[in-house]
């Protein structure tokens, strides 16, 4: 099959079977690749109101036709099931070159199912496939077991392993790869730990045949020349996303402890500058990337080698947690990447824990110790709390939202989430259409569908019309990278043209879409997986698009926008608004007729039954 591995690999942990199966045209040219298979085989394989940590969860690992390919920066692969963070559809995506490898080995899927009786990882050379016993890098740091796998099996293995956090089912466990890549967001490495594998090391010597191979080279070459040409390119090169925390302080836009503010006073002591300056040792890329925006960093002051940290980690770990030194920052950074824990969620749920103590919320008896804003040794000791689930950190593994719960007295005001899933990096009261990404992003608070502040800030913050309009046409075009297999911040930061890619698809796998087909298709995704949090939860709905109530009662207390708060009403508007533009009904969820127009027809039948009035 033109631009695909063409296989499905099968693996039931429990008995031990292993299928490979053919992927089929149809799925192909239906859901194209990655996100869309993955939505698709866990609605067709999930019944609903499994437990996400039970062996009826499923771990889908997918790549799209565009990866290991020429196209550049195609080296994405995502991870989904699902999730334990939010009980409905999760799903995150990871650079790297495991992606490409997979590809070479002959899957454009593969998934796991059932759960490995003792702690294994799975060896994947070509159609060699073996489930083998994991217990000499059980317990090791998810870097460290890269290593160690590495070290055993050689160096033409790509390799993605959980740290300690996913064996202990900590809820927003990341999976690792190339040391320091991570498909943090939902709990997919809790996934990965519920079903007791370690690591997931993939060989592959196949080719991948193209539709049109002559034409696909020329435009392959072209595209890379495009990136290569663009203005911005050295600079997007030299700092990354690092480049991003003074920026976003400036706008007032940066998560300041635990979002109470959007301006942290020392800010610019994070600049990417300063920390090229201080620690990176080299760039580094993901597979077939013109702008390698990974920066490889040593943090003399600790002694340790890491990756990043990238904004995210910034603005959840510098900024939520209040720190202004980038060494630290790297250092915190180094220590959720060897945990295996989400940075974004950690950031989060520890900015929160101090806040708590700060209020009285939590004492000193309860935490074991007194922690602080700013303090590194309190980040530390609570990120190892989380990660052994010992003490209060057993409480604050299951993430911000169970937490709060937990502690009462007023908590889940300022427990920063939406859906169960912590917010990512950017205070939004100033920004409604990127607060309306974060309410109605499929997975939780996550800005990887959508990120608009740029939007806001051209045509004016306190807009409201033409902000839903923005938020779908971004929800749509924003996935569609993570159908495909490539990376999107070629288009999202150095500006290269969204037309390339439809272009180049056709040539690599035949499929003679539009730019507007591909849309479609990505729509049609975005309809099935908010489908899916409906299949899981019957009230589903409205009111899980609210955020917390920090956002609607609380004004930013410093900085640029201080004094800005967004209405209760100002959120109705938007919501209005954007479930209209969607063709969903006042509470949020598809209608049959919107289903039936996305031919989503099995959707509607499968929902009728469980008695959801469509
Ligand atoms: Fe990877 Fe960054 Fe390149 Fe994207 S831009 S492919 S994340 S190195």
């Amino acid at each position: 099959m033109n631009g695909y591995g063409g296989n499905v690999l099968r693996l039931n942990l429990s008995t031990g079977e292993v299928k490979v199966q053919p992927l089929g045209v149809e799925m192909a040219r239906e859901w194209i690749g990655q996100r869309g298979f993955i939505a698709k085989i866990l609605w067709d394989e999930l019944k609903p109101g499994i437990d996400p940590l039970g062996p009826d969860n499923k771990l889908v690992m997918s790549t799209g036709p565009l990866a290991g390919t020429l196209v550049p920066a195609g080296g994405k692969v995502s991870f989904g099931a699902k999730s334990p963070a939010t009980g409905i559809y999760g799903e995150s995506c990871m650079g790297g070159h495991i992606a490409a490898e997979m590809k070479y080995a002959g899957y454009d899927v593969i998934i796991l199912e059932g759960a490995a009786a003792k702690p294994s990882y799975l060896y994947i050379e070509d159609d060699k496939v073996e489930i083998r016993d994991a217990a000499h890098v059980w317990g090791k740091g998810a870097m460290q077991a890269e290593k160690a796998l590495k070290d055993e099996l050689g160096e033409d293995f790509q390799i993605c392993t959980i740290g300690p956090a996913g064996e202990k089912l900590v809820k927003y466990a990341c999976i690792s790869h190339d040391f320091g890549r991570q498909a943090g967001r939902t709990g997919m490495g809790t996934v990965m730990g519920s079903k007791n594998i370690k690591a997931i090391a993939i060989c592959g010597s196949k080719s991948i045949p193209l539709a049109d191979m002559t034409t696909a080279v020329a435009k392959g070459k072209e595209m890379l020349k495009g990136c290569f040409a663009k203005e911005n390119l050295d600079e997007w090169q030299d700092y990354g996303t690092a480049g991003v925390p003074v920026w976003a302080n400036k706008i007032g836009a940066f998560p300041t402890k635990n979002f109470q503010s959007s301006y942290l006073e020392g800010n610019e002591a994070l600049d990417g500058k300063i920390m090229r300056e201080k620690m990176v040792i080299n760039d580094k890329g993901c597979f077939g990337c013109p702008s390698p925006c990974g920066k490889y960093c040593y943090v003399k002051e600790y002694d340790v080698y890491t990756e990043g940290p990238e904004y995210e980690t910034t603005a959840l770990i510098a900024g939520s947690c209040v720190f202004t030194d980038i060494e630290q920052v790297g250092y915190m950074n180094y220590l959720c990447d060897e945990m295996g824990l989400d940075t974004i969620s950690a950031g989060n749920v520890i900015g929160f824990a101090m806040e708590c103590f700060e209020k009285g919320i939590i004492t000193t008896e309860q935490v074991g110790r007194e922690i602080k804003f700013g303090d590194v040794d309190s980040f530390k000791f609570l990120a190892e709390q989380i990660t052994t689930r010992q003490g209060i950190g057993n409480v604050l593994a299951e993430g911000v939202k169970y937490a709060a719960e937990q502690f009462g007295r007023g908590s889940t005001n300022f427990a920063i989430q939406i859906k169960g899933l912590e917010w990512s990096g950017y205070e939004s009261r100033s920004a409604p259409s990127n607060m309306l990404a974060y309410m109605t992003c499929d997975l939780g608070a996550h800005h990887s569908r959508a990120w608009s502040v740029t939007h806001d800030m051209a045509v004016g913050r306190k807009v409201l019309e033409g902000k839903a309009q923005k938020v779908v046409e971004l929800q749509h075009i924003r996935p569609f990278f993570d159908l495909i297999g490539c990376c999107r911040l070629q288009w999202v930061e150095i500006g290269f043209e969204l037309e390339h890619y439809p272009e180049i698809f056709r040539y690599i796998t035949g499929f003679d879409y539009s730019q507007d087909d591909l849309m479609k298709i990505s729509e049609k995704v975005w309809n099935l997986t908010r489908a899916f949090a409906w299949r899981e939860i019957e009230d589903y709905g409205r009111k899980y698009d609210y955020p917390p109530a920090r956002f609607y009662e609380e004004a930013v207390t410093s900085g640029p926008n201080a004094g800005d708060t967004l209405t209760k009403e100002a959120l109705e508007y938007l919501l209005d608004d954007y479930y209209n533009l969607r063709g969903w009904n006042k509470n949020g969820l598809p209608t049959r007729e919107k289903l039936e127009q996305m031919g989503l027809g099995f959707v509607v039948q499968e929902l009728q039954g469980l008695s959801r009035k469509l």
